[in-house]
């Protein structure tokens, strides 16, 4: 969810489906426009695998670079283009289903040869087919950049890529059937202060494009056609809501101090360079997570290590005197890109993703890592790494980092020599070794949102499974303090950047834990504020003690809700 209330019309937004290709009539006179939507596809391809190819030669010599010099000329054979004009001026088809039944009877003619070498190309047509189609598609998906007026975006499944896309400011809301509270798609929601509900199930069938909705982010409630009477109830409630912002925002330049003097940072996880304006306006400490990897979302090629510097700099030098923690690229599971997509992973979010999909490209990891580097020295920046699964993954890491910085010095660039290297905690092997591993990081952050979804076996984005999603599950308790005594028992300070710390309650008990920061949304940091400000440290850590003898989450809800809750709810 994401919090506020908004209204507006609906915009119901269909995604493609992963393996539907679309099939309808055209006229004769569409030939013509389907004909460049192909040549402008075959354009694209031709352009990603041209950097396929340049960064396959980079990394692992020249003749790997072969087979993408093949691709490339398939794409430019006549033959194939003269087919696929004949089909479709003769079926009077759209062009994805040219292309598709195209790549069916090739592949069908290769696949009956005896030839071994001649049955391989079957997979390097359907590598080109799907990226054409790829492109042809995605078109539609893109076309979010092009909203001409104020509407509610409803969707089956928005994707993270989408939200990076769309044209924000004519969002006024989000309905989605899919996605849970940690998803991505709520997480940027949140960051871009758009109000969403999501989990809805069949929301996208039910809604018409251009009915009246109500968008509630903080009940989670949507209603379609508004009555008068509705109506006049959620102006009412806006105006609470604004009220209350208001009393927050009093809020936001206070210390998060407890009553008896305990400080602890409060800090913003951001997602685009231009959410600094927003951490200075909700008050927040620092950055305690920049999720570099949207800057790999926007449409068009993988940013070069001279725009990721830039991005970088651009958010340390607006943040001055701030500590900025810029992680490095956490793409796979839902942050997917063309390149993670195209394989079709059954697992996604168990397999190439993270620190995993950076350790096998280390073209792309250490031009990240460089870019960091440069960019150290215009702010207070701190690097940290994603989904660390245990020690050698952590040393195989710390080796890229030390060549990038070996690149660096050579080439005469600055850079901070003792930038703090810390990592995330987000995998429970992670968690159950993070002794060991607290002894090479400077720092620990708790990424509860995978942390949960991995501990407890439950997909984050998944609304049939969003039940068992919970922080107060004993497992994680335990898990969240034995990472916090690793660490200080190692002498590093521990933090949590999961959604987990942007509950006003769970921060007490965080408090109470031992944590020393947390970071969240920029927008909860006020409410996180002044809870830690209503109470004193002996009160939470006798709360967290009670916590972690609790057998079930219940029992440590009521626990806070009883001890805390009035002071909370006061507002
Ligand atoms: C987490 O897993 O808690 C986290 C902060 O990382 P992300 O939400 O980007 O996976
Ligand atoms: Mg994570």
């Amino acid at each position: 969810m994401s919090s506020g209330i908004s209204l507006g019309p609906a915009f119901v937004f269909h995604d493609d489906e992963e393996s539907a290709i679309p099939r309808y009539s055209i006229t004769e006179k569409e030939t013509d426009g389907e004909w460049q939507r192909l040549q402008a596809a075959i354009e694209k391809t031709k352009n990603d695998i041209s950097v396929l190819r340049d960064r396959t030669v980079q990394e692992t010599g020249l003749e790997n670079g072969a087979i993408f010099e093949a691709h490339l000329m398939m794409l430019d054979d006549p033959d194939v283009q003269e087919s696929m004009e004949h089909a479709l001026k003769t079926s009077l088809l759209n062009i994805e289903w040219i292309v598709h039944q195209h790549e069916q009877s090739l592949v069908k003619r290769l696949e009956s040869l005896s030839d071994p070498l001649l049955k391989e190309r079957s997979l390097d047509i359907h590598d080109i087919t799907r990226r054409i189609l790829d492109h042809l598609m995605f078109k539609e998906r893109f076309s979010l950049a092009d909203l001409s007026h104020d509407i509610i975006l409803v969707s089956r499944n928005l994707l993270p890529s989408d939200m990076i896309s769309m044209d924000r400011k004519h969002v006024l809301g989000i309905v989605m059937d899919a996605g849970g509270k940690t998803s991505h798609t709520a997480i940027l929601a949140r960051a871009f202060e758009i109000p969403a509900v999501l989990g809805l199930g069949g929301a996208s069938k039910l809604v018409k494009y251009g009915d009246k909705l109500i968008v509630d982010g903080n009940s989670g409630e949507v209603i379609v056609e508004p009555d008068k009477p509705t109506m006049e109830y959620f102006e009412k409630l806006k105006a609470e809501v604004l009220k209350r912002d208001k009393f927050y925002s009093s809020v936001a330049e206070l210390p998060a101090k407890t009553s008896d003097g305990k400080e602890i940072l409060v800090k913003a996880n951001i997602e685009v360079p231009e959410e600094t304006d927003s951490v200075l306006r909700h008050g927040a400490a620092g950055v305690g997570l920049f999720r570099s990897e949207f800057l790999f979302m926007q449409p068009g090629l993988m940013p070069s290590e001279e725009a990721q510097f830039k991005a970088y700099k651009k958010v340390l030098a607006a943040l001055p005197g701030k500590a900025v923690t810029i992680r490095t690229l956490d793409l796979g599971g839902d942050k997917l890109i063309k390149e993670i997509a195209q394989e079709g992973e059954k697992n996604p979010l168990l397999g190439w993703r993270a620190i995993r999909y950076c350790l096998s490209d280390r073209v792309l990891f250490k031009n990240q890592l460089r870019a960091i580097l440069r960019a150290s020295i215009y702010g207070e920046a701190r690097l940290m790494f994603p989904m660390i699964s245990g020690p050698e993954e952590l040393d195989a890491t710390l080796a890229i980092l030390e060549e990038a910085k070996e690149e660096c010095r050579k080439k005469g660039q600055a850079f901070k020599e003792d930038l703090p290297v810390g990592i995330m905690i987000e995998v429970p092997s992670a968690a159950m070794t993070a002794d060991i591993l607290a002894e090479k990081a400077s720092f620990m952050s708790i990424g509860t949102n995978d942390l949960i979804q991995y501990t407890i076996a439950v997909d984050r984005g998944n609304e049939k499974v969003a039940y068992l999603y919970e922080p107060y599950h004993p497992a994680i308790l335990r898990l969240i303090k034995k990472v916090v005594d690793d660490g200080h028992g190692a002498g590093i300070p521990v933090s949590m950047c999961g959604e987990m710390a942007s509950d006003p309650m769970s921060a007490i008990l965080l408090l109470g834990l031992g944590m020393d920061e947390l970071s969240m949304s920029a927008v909860s940091v006020p409410s996180v504020k002044h809870a830690l400000r209503s109470v004193n440290l002996k009160e939470a850590e006798e709360a967290a003690v009670m916590a972690l003898k609790c057998k079930s989450h219940k029992m440590v809800e009521a626990i806070l809700k009883s001890k805390f809750g009035d002071r909370l709810d006061s507002i």
